[in-house]
């Protein structure tokens, strides 16, 4: 048995365990119900836990939480305002600090480069 995430927020136990037996990896939740029903616990000892069965596979387990980690809920790049010239991160639509709209161009830069325009493809920005 290792443990291979603690975190006191239940959709990130089940997505991730979800992950690890898509890979044939068994999970097993600890603590997953006694969050906030046993005051008595201290919350260090409380909190959600993953862990898997199987030791042997703890390297791939990692490599899947890894994986998992950095494809994070939030998607995208910080981002400057071209109004205040504030730095937002990408959770941050509008602009944390004067509320202007996130530029349209920040989401197309990162698309861009993760997916590639098929040949001949131009986009019609004629309008904009
Ligand atoms: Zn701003």
């Amino acid at each position: 048995m290792k443990i291979i995430l603690s975190s006191p927020i239940p959709g990130e136990i089940a997505q991730l365990r979800e992950m690890l037996e898509s890979a044939g990896i068994a999970g097993l939740v600890r603590n997953e119900l006694s969050s906030g029903l046993l005051p008595e616990i201290p919350l260090s000892e409380s909190t959600p836990e993953l862990w898997i069965q199987d030791d042997q596979r703890l390297a791939e387990a990692l490599e899947i939480k890894h994986a998992w980690k950095t494809a994070a809920p939030i998607e995208g790049n910080d981002w400057v305002c071209s109004t205040c010239g504030e730095t937002s991160e990408p959770q941050f639509t509008p602009c944390w600090k004067c509320g202007a709209s996130k530029p349209w161009w920040v989401d197309k830069q990162r698309s861009s480069r993760q997916n590639v325009a098929p040949s001949g493809f131009t986009p019609a920005f004629r309008n904009a």
